[in-house]
Formats: structure tokens, C-alpha cells, sequence
């Protein structure tokens, strides 16, 4: 017997060389145990099938794969969202953008998510607010799976479809949608953390435009009109250092309340206006 391999929970929470945290994580995920019953059973130990689970995904942790897809899920918005490598991971700060959807959608209201991915906007949106008729955009098929099981799992109606930005099919009819939400890919091309943490394992397309990283939110902010009743709100995502070029290219649109919210760190990450009263 491999002495180096540690054989109680307790052992493995010790000896796995991960953070304690992300080793208990793993150990309840292959267990599926609660951390409660980690604590009561700390001297348990792990069969030989356990340990070669956990050893196998401790060594795709230190290799750089972020937790939430060795897991299969992340939290978002105080719900499990299944998550895989054919999408972002969450992000804590997409919070605030969900906030702001939600504080801009009225009763009844129709909004529309591009770039879906995960589905965590679209999804939370329709489970905050039941009333609310909810579309979702992507054009990766596979992203389009992820987000429909999500809506499936937490019992939320959301009307999906395929295709890039506007031209996804089914979509919300034209000058109908109160709020078009979208966090879309807006690190630019050349920017070295693409190539850094968890980011180098995360769907390129997801994350960068392949140009300067306002490409995508510039599609997205001359699309609107088209699909924004009069008085409808754009809520964009972007990085700390877009915020006076989204509001740029918002004013240049017709869009008015232009304004940019920050994140927990204080820095620029979601910027709305609102489109023509008419
Ligand atoms: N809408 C998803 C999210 O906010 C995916 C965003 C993306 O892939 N750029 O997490």
C-alpha cells in the first residue's frame, strides 16, 4: 500500500496539497457528502476507488483547471449552476449586472440575454421574476445545452436560441424587449491574462473579441434600437477600463441615463442607458 496516499477524510483535507477549502470541495463532490458529515467523520477512510478519484482531480487542480470544472458546477446568485469547459465560469461581478436587470425590468417585462453561455443571467432573471418573459442568445450549440439544463434544473422558463447576437433564432419580436442584458466577451486579443490562471482554460470566445475588446459590445450597442421598445434599458458588462468607451459609444447611439455602475472592487463593470422615449 502507497503509504504517501492519505487514506481518512481528515488525511486527505491534510495531505491532498491543495488549499483545505478546494481539497474539501472535491472530497464532498466524489463522496457526496456535506461538510457537516466531514466533520462527524473525519477518520473515515477513503476506499481505494475514492482516493484515485480525488488524487486524479487534485492533480487537474494543480494543474492549473479551475475548481468549478472539476466540480461540474459554480454558485451564482445563490443558485448551483452546472457548469463545463464550453463555458464561462460565473463570475461574482455579473451579480451586479443581474441586480441592475432586474431593478430595470417591469412587471411583466420581456429581456434579452446575449451570450448566454452558462445561462446564468437569463436563468436567474426568470427565477427572480416568474412574471417575466425571459429570451437567451448564444451561438455555441454546446453553451445553448449547458444554459437549457440549467433553466431545466432550477425550473425556469427561458426561451433560448442560436446564433450570434441579433441574428439568433427564435428571438423577441422587434421594439418589444424592456431590457437586453449581455456580459460579452470583452478582453482584448492581446491582453496577457488570456494566457494566465483560470482564463487559459475557460472558452476563448467567450472571453475575447479577437480585436481590441469593444467589438463585441459596439454590435451589440448598435443592435439595440432595432429590438428595444422606446424607453428600454441596454445593460452592459465590460472590463474596468471600458467604461468611457461604452458611454462613448452609447451616447453616439441615441442612448440617454447613461450611466456606469462599479463592482465590490470599486471599478468600472456595468454600464446602461436607455433608449429613445420616441
Ligand atoms: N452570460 C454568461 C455569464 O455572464 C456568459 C458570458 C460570456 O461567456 N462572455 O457568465
Amino acid at each position: 500500500m502507497n503509504t504517501d496516499l492519505p487514506i481518512t477524510l481528515e488525511g486527505w483535507l491534510r495531505n491532498s496539497g491543495l488549499s483545505r477549502l478546494e481539497a474539501r470541495m472535491l472530497l464532498q463532490q466524489v463522496l457526496d457528502i456535506n461538510h457537516t458529515y466531514i466533520i462527524a467523520h473525519g477518520q473515515q477512510p477513503l476506499s481505494i476507488s475514492e482516493q484515485a478519484s480525488l488524487s486524479r482531480l487534485a492533480q487537474r487542480r494543480l494543474a492549473g483547471e479551475p475548481l468549478a470544472y472539476l466540480l461540474g458546477w459554480r454558485e451564482f446568485y445563490s443558485r448551483r449552476f452546472q457548469v463545463s469547459s464550453a463555458v464561462l465560469i460565473p463570475r461574482p461581478e455579473t451579480e451586479h449586472l443581474v441586480e441592475a436587470a432586474l431593478a430595470h425590468l417591469p412587471e411583466q417585462g420581456i429581456l434579452w440575454d446575449l451570450g448566454t453561455g452558462s445561462g446564468v443571467i437569463a436563468v436567474t432573471v426568470a427565477c427572480e421574476r416568474p412574471d417575466a418573459q425571459v429570451w437567451a442568445a448564444d451561438i455555441s450549440a454546446e453553451a445553448l445545452a449547458v444554459a437549457s439544463s440549467n433553466a431545466t434544473a432550477l425550473q425556469a422558463n427561458v426561451h433560448f436560441g442560436q446564433g450570434s447576437w441579433y441574428q439568433a433564432q427564435p428571438q423577441p419580436a422587434l421594439h418589444s424587449v424592456d431590457v437586453i442584458v449581455s456580459n460579452p466577451p470583452y478582453i482584448p486579443a492581446h491582453d496577457q491574462h488570456l494566457q494566465q490562471g483560470d482564463l487559459r482554460f475557460e472558452p476563448q470566445r467567450a472571453l475575447t473579441d479577437n480585436h481590441n475588446g469593444l467589438s463585441a459590445l459596439a454590435t451589440i450597442i448598435a443592435g439595440a434600437a432595432a429590438f428595444l421598445r422606446p424607453a428600454g434599458w441596454l445593460l452592459l458588462e465590460h472590463g474596468f477600463d471600458q467604461g468611457e468607451a461604452v458611454r462613448d459609444m452609447l451616447a453616439q447611439h441615441g442612448f440617454s441615463q447613461i450611466h456606469t455602475l462599479p463592482d465590490l472592487a470599486g471599478l468600472d463593470r456595468v454600464t446602461l442607458g436607455q433608449s429613445n422615449l420616441h
